[in-house]
């Protein structure tokens, strides 16, 4: 007879793996299944860490053979070395995945190797053989949404996975989607010395963000070249031996017009993956976009059936699929577990990053909110100055009566870093007020979130 388990989760990305450890620590019985040939999911392997370790590594680049002069620091016959760029990705990668089946070992999570079916409520097989559990978990992440017309076969039309694994340097890349992943990715060969336009198809990159951020980010990428095709939209790529003609045409309709890459990046966002899962025969529903649907505690229409992460409702962010792993460990065994959506940072790894949380001006518009706005530039920052990084700013909104912070916004250097004391001083329910009269160290980059704060009330002093 098989084993039988209090939970078993299937797919082990930063959702599925930290529920599973959670629920262990929580003293339950857990496997956890994957049928990657290495755990951490999409995140770990092909997602987050590989894309931020060519980030790093292309930046060093960069700065070594255009910045460090304006430094004193004058250094010749800087080359590239790509495979060692990506051998070096494999190994960050290598460490990460590794550490992940540590900690399994160290909790004792069971890892069921192979791909998961839901045959019944209570029941998952795995490699032909069927285990017996009270809890099953949906964690199976997310893939790269196709585009009609336009065949990804990972070598000259990539998805992210092949835009990370490419062996040389493409002359010209043509990114599908200004999202994200595309312009982290477009960065990236850029550095590395591709030409990389941008075709998106409304009138900014980063929709979702900020519309003032997303509009001077635009103009930051301008400047270090990428090219940027706004209100377009690809509607059909041919492959040759010598690249893609892609043909693109206005938004809006009108003439057409053909754009030549050695490789298109395809990065129109993602989508639920539910591929062989059984959630038809089991009776799971989903939305219309093929999300796997949930209530408030992650449970779906079936009683112990439970889906967290990407393949749920909510932003495709590690953190937000880890956090809503731990709540859901926790509710399993009837503790409070639970996420504030409300407080979920977002943040694009380029140079400058960009960063931020809670609600943008044009949401707390949309829904009549009256609120005040703080910022700073980072111009005026001693620190940045002293770094050579002075494009970009931060933003604080705050609730105009209560001076409650409500959203925050940063362009800039480690922009990622600094949003997180917006983050903790919005879970605390803190005011603009109160983290204007917290004492920042100087020079530091966070004195730009402290005088954003101060310019919430109109006096910052450095400005
Ligand atoms: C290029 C790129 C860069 C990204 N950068 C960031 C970033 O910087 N920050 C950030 O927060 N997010 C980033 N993301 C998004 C992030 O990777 C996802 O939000 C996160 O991985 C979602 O976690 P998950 O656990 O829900 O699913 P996933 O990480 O997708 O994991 C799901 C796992 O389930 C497995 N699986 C699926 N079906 C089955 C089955 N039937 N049986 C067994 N196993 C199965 C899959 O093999 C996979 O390993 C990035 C994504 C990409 C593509």
């Amino acid at each position: 007879m098989s084993e039988s388990f209090d939970v078993i989760v299937i797919g082990a990305g930063p959702g599925g793996y930290v529920c599973a450890i959670r629920a262990a620590q929580l003293g339950l019985k857990v496997a956890c299944v994957e049928k990657r040939e290495t755990l951490g999911g999409t995140c770990l392997n092909v997602g987050c860490i590989p894309s931020k370790a060519l980030l790093q590594s292309s930046e060093n680049f960069e700065e070594t053979k255009h910045h460090f002069a304006d430094h004193g620091i004058l250094v010749d016959g800087v080359k590239l070395d790509l495979a060692r760029m990506q051998a070096r990705k494999g190994e960050v990668v290598g460490a990460n995945v590794k550490g992940v089946e540590f900690l399994f070992k160290k909790n004792k999570v069971t890892w069921l190797k192979g791909a998961g079916k839901i045959v019944a409520p209570g029941k998952v097989e795995v490699a032909g053989q069927t285990y017996d559990t009270k809890n099953i978990v949906i964690a199976t992440g997310s893939e790269s949404m196709p585009l009609k017309g336009v065949e990804v076969d990972e070598k000259q039309i990539v998805t992210s996975t092949g835009a990370l694994e490419l062996e040389k340097v493409p002359g010209h890349i043509v990114v599908i989607g200004g999202g994200v992943i595309g312009l982290e990715l477009g960065s990236v060969w850029r550095r590395l010395g591709a030409e990389v336009t941008v075709v998106e198809f409304l009138d900014r990159i980063v929709p979702t963000m900020d519309g003032e951020v997303s509009k001077q980010f635009e103009r930051v990428l301008s400047k270090q070249g990428v090219k940027f095709k706004l209100k377009s939209k690809v509607t059909g790529a041919v492959k040759a031996a010598d690249g893609v003609t892609l043909t693109v045409e206005p938004a809006a309709g009108g003439a057409a017009e053909e754009i030549k890459a050695d490789v298109v990046l395809l990065a129109i966002g993602r989508r639920a993956y539910t591929e062989s899962l059984g959630l038809e025969a089991a009776g799971v529903a989903v939305d219309e976009r093929g999300r796997v649907k949930t209530d408030g505690h992650f449970a779906t229409n079936v009683p112990g059936i439970y889906a967290i992460g990407d393949v749920i409702a909510g932003p495709m962010l590690a953190h937000k699929a880890e956090d809503e792993g731990v709540a859901l460990a926790e509710m399993l065994v009837g503790q409070a577990g639970h996420v504030n959506y409300g407080v979920i940072p977002s943040v694009v790894y380029t140079w400058p990053e960009v960063a931020s949380v809670g609600e943008t001006e044009e949401e707390l518009k949309a829904r009549g909110q009256e609120y005040k706005s703080g910022k700073f530039p980072f111009t005026a920052n001693g620190r940045a100055r002293a770094m050579g990084s002075t494009d970009g700013f931060v933003k604080i909104l705050a609730d105009k009566k209560t001076d409650r912070v409500l959203g925050a916004h940063i362009l800039g250097p480690d922009a990622g870093t600094l949003i997180a004391e917006i983050a903790v001083a919005m879970e605390f329910g803190a005011s603009a007020e109160d983290v204007a009269r917290t004492c920042h160290a100087h020079p530091s980059l966070n004195e730009a979130v402290k005088e954003a704060a101060l310019a919430v009330d109109g006096r910052a002093l450095h400005i």
